[in-house]
């Protein structure tokens, strides 16, 4: 017997709420009463009942700033008892990194946060705005999901597992590295024993660096004077390092490989993760990525990118730097293998 709850919708921007103007779209106010407008009584009495809280300041989501996850977060951290479930309304381009960052902010979930949005605007004759947002609406309403997950095109994914893979597809989003956690088709499916163990929550919400994680794929020709253009500046203190498949770099470039282990020597967090879109580093599988072992490189096993990077930023500002390392290879909500 699905469960009946109140589920507060907070509307951050992005394509779902946005309409056509000269120079293309951009985020228009007044979401809910479009929403409204589109769910005569009888629709919305299926629905679960919800409110909508709308930023003052809604973004295209390419504009995001790591202040914008303290804002969320806060949001949800005030009103975590007044509702019985979270629907984040949220850009695509960047939500892969607030989803995996609120998955950090907000550990041990009793209730869902469901972060959707859309492909075309709820504003277009065919969109998929209204589907997205009813989906993700049903599952935080009806369905006992104790985590951060996106819903989108009737996928229910982990939000630190996923990543935006289609820039004009519908079907959007994946998690290439993790089961779907439910899909909404013909029927509704929530894979339980994929899911986190309900648990208490625990909000930290630290003041975060914009410029304390930076991140950059090796790439043929890489050179170690652009990398210690990156890397050294007093304000970096972590690096998520994109190589090569099994988390191999191009070990014969010795300055490169100094400029990596002076900078780790200095503090700086440097953690793999592989440019493939499936599978994990597996540092010294090769002698390459052997390399980075010796220099003190943190193995990301399967994270994505934007895990690693909103993980790394979340221990940076949160923990004694001695203990990053150790805590970016222990998974904390489900973010890794
Ligand atoms: N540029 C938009 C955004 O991320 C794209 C979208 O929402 O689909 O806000």
């Amino acid at each position: 017997m699905p469960l009946q709850r109140h589920i507060l919708i907070i509307h951050a921007g992005g394509t779902i709420g946005m309409q056509a103007s000269a120079q293309g779209y951009v985020p228009v106010a007044g979401f809910e009463q479009r929403v409204r407008q589109q769910l005569n009584d009888e629709r919305a009495a299926q629905l679960p009942a919800f409110d909508m809280l709308e930023l003052d300041q809604l973004i295209d989501s390419s504009n995001l700033q790591p202040h914008h996850w303290i804002e969320l977060a806060s949001i949800i951290e005030q009103r975590w008892q007044q509702y019985d479930g979270f629907v984040l309304l949220h850009g695509t381009d960047t939500m892969a990194y607030t989803a995996s960052m609120l998955s950090f902010m907000l550990q041990g979930l009793d209730k869902p946060v469901i972060v959707t949005g859309s492909q075309i605007p709820l504003a277009e004759l065919r969109n998929d705005a209204l589907d997205n947002l009813l989906t993700a609406l049903i599952f935080a309403g009806q369905y006992p999901v104790p985590e951060v997950c996106i819903c989108f095109n009737g996928r229910l994914l982990r939000g630190n597992r996923s990543r935006k893979l289609k820039s004009a597809a519908l079907d959007a989003f994946d998690s290439p590295n993790y089961g779907h956690l439910g899909q909404a088709g013909i029927n509704i499916t929530l894979h339980t024993e994929r899911l986190l163990a309900a648990g208490r929550i625990h909000f930290n919400i630290p003041a975060l660096n914009p410029d304390a994680v930076v991140m950059f794929p090796v790439y043929p020709g890489m050179s170690a004077r652009i990398a210690e253009a990156i890397l050294n500046d007093n304000a970096v203190k972590g690096c998520v390092l994109q190589t090569y498949g099994a988390g191999n770099p191009p070990d014969a470039n010795s300055e490169l490989m100094a400029v990596l282990e002076a900078a780790i020597k200095r503090g700086v967090s440097i953690v793999n993760v592989t440019q493939c879109l499936q599978g994990k580093v597996s540092q010294g599988a090769y002698a390459t990525g052997a390399t980075l072992n010796r220099i003190g490189v943190i193995p990301g096993s399967d994270l994505t990118l934007e895990a690693a990077f909103t993980k790394l930023h979340y221990l940076i500002a949160t923990q004694p730097q001695e203990q990053v390392g150790t805590l970016m290879v222990k998974p904390l909500c489900g973010e890794m293998t």
